[in-house]
């Protein structure tokens, strides 16, 4: 009996283990998840300051007239306090002066020889921004298991770091096997094809955090497949392997894999494309038979290793889902859930295209994998299906 995705999932996950912290530059920190709770050293701003170019002074009537004492610019505060009937010019972050609770932005302002006179009413508090505003000190700002992006990196700065703690990479194997493969702009022997799994599988791989340590095409025959896989198998975390893991003569990778003492968990999963996917660990290191074709490997590739590499790095491992209308019919499968490629537009998911396992193509433009549940007849047009995002971050 093959395994629903959930399940096949499930057992997945119940194999990893999380790879040991080390702690890192946070400029070296983009893409990856921490491993520690970042609280606020101190509030941010850590004090108060001005939100416009104008004058601090204190709250009070329009129409006053006030002698401008001194200046605070940003980096720069003032030397003095605001006193009754003065101003301090001030500039946007510059530190609010003593004396002042209020700034009127310089359009509201007209200048005359040391001079300024209020058009605006000034209330407490106008155009200042308060200390502890954005962050308060000691509150946790970045949760362990927080993937580092574009504004976790700045508040890890903001909140007074320059290291964090984060998982380790994890180190990444992908064999691709087969015969008829041939690498990038080489010409094509009758019979050949070029190889295009080890680039879409190390891509993916980088994109879930994980460092490609290696990515070799490996020939048919058993003994390269088991070297190939032993080799892997000492250094990376978790091994990719692609094709050669259905029952024809020339795939060698199940026993391969068995004589390196690779324990099978589970092989073939009620899904298309991606039946005979294998999974197997030795000791920590998770090891992928997927299914050669150039669909199914991207494919059992996000559905199965990319939760395992999130979960490995302690971050998120839930896919998203949503749930959509299917804007065309679709053919049940009697007894495997089809990942059907859609893209989602207004609340409806219509197919890139023609479907098989060996078009690529069909992963263009695609949005998500809507889930078809096996059955009979079809899958109405209107009807509502899950669909698992493909770009978005798992969590
Ligand atoms: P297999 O799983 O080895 O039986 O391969 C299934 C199909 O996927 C065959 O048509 C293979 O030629 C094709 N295929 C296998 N590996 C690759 C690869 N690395 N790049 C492109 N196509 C592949
Ligand atoms: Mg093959």
């Amino acid at each position: 009996m093959a395994l629903s995705i959930h399940d096949a999932r499930q057992a997945v996950l119940a194999e990893v283990r999380p790879l040991p912290t080390e702690e890192i530059a946070v400029q070296d920190a983009l893409g990856r998840v921490l491993a520690e709770d970042v609280a606020a050293e101190s509030d941010v701003p850590g004090f108060a300051n001005s939100a416009m170019d104008g004058f601090a002074v204190r709250a009070g009537d329009a129409g006053r007239t006030l002698r401008v004492v001194g200046e605070s610019r940003a980096g720069a505060p003032a030397a003095l306090a605001v006193g009754d009937g003065e101003a301090i010019r001030i500039s946007t972050g510059g530190a609010l002066p003593e004396g002042a609770d209020g700034v009127l932005q310089i359009e509201r302002v007209s200048e005359n020889d040391g001079q300024v006179t209020l058009e605006d009413e000034v209330e407490p508090g106008r155009n200042v921004r308060p200390a502890g505003d954005d962050l308060r000190a000691g509150d946790v700002i970045l949760p362990s298991g927080t993937r580092m992006g574009a504004a976790e990196l700045g508040l890890a700065v903001a909140c007074g770091r320059s290291r964090i703690a984060c998982a380790r990479v994890p180190r990444v194997a992908i064999l691709a096997t087969g015969d008829e493969l041939v690498a990038p702009g080489e010409p094509l022997a009758p019979g050949q094809i070029h190889e295009t799994n080890g680039l879409t599988l190390s891509a993916l791989a980088t994109q879930a955090g994980a460092e490609v340590i290696r990515a070799t095409v490996v020939r048919d025959t058993e003994e390269a497949t088991r070297e190939a896989i032993a080799d892997a198998l000492q250094r990376a975390d978790v091994v990719v392997l692609s094709g050669g893991v259905s029952v024809g003569p020339h795939d060698h990778v199940k026993p391969a894999l068995d004589a390196q003492g690779v324990r099978e968990v589970f092989w073939r999963v009620a899904l298309r494309p991606g039946r005979p996917t294998w999974f197997g660990t030795r000791g920590d290191t998770l090891v992928f038979g997927l299914p050669g074709n150039p669909v199914s490997v991207m494919v059992t590739f996000i559905l199965f290793a990319r939760p395992a590499l999130a979960a490995m790095q302690g971050a998120g491992h839930r896919p998203q889902r949503i749930v959509a209308r299917l804007t065309e019919p679709i053919p049940r499968h009697p007894d495997r859930d089809e990942c059907v490629r859609v893209i989602l537009e207004s609340g409806g998911a219509t197919p890139t295209g023609p479907q098989g396992s060996h078009q690529l193509r069909s992963m263009l433009r695609a949005d998500g994998l809507a889930i078809v549940t096996a059955g009979t007849g079809d899958a109405e047009a209107g009807a509502m299906v899950e669909v698992e995002l493909l770009d978005a971050p798992l969590r």
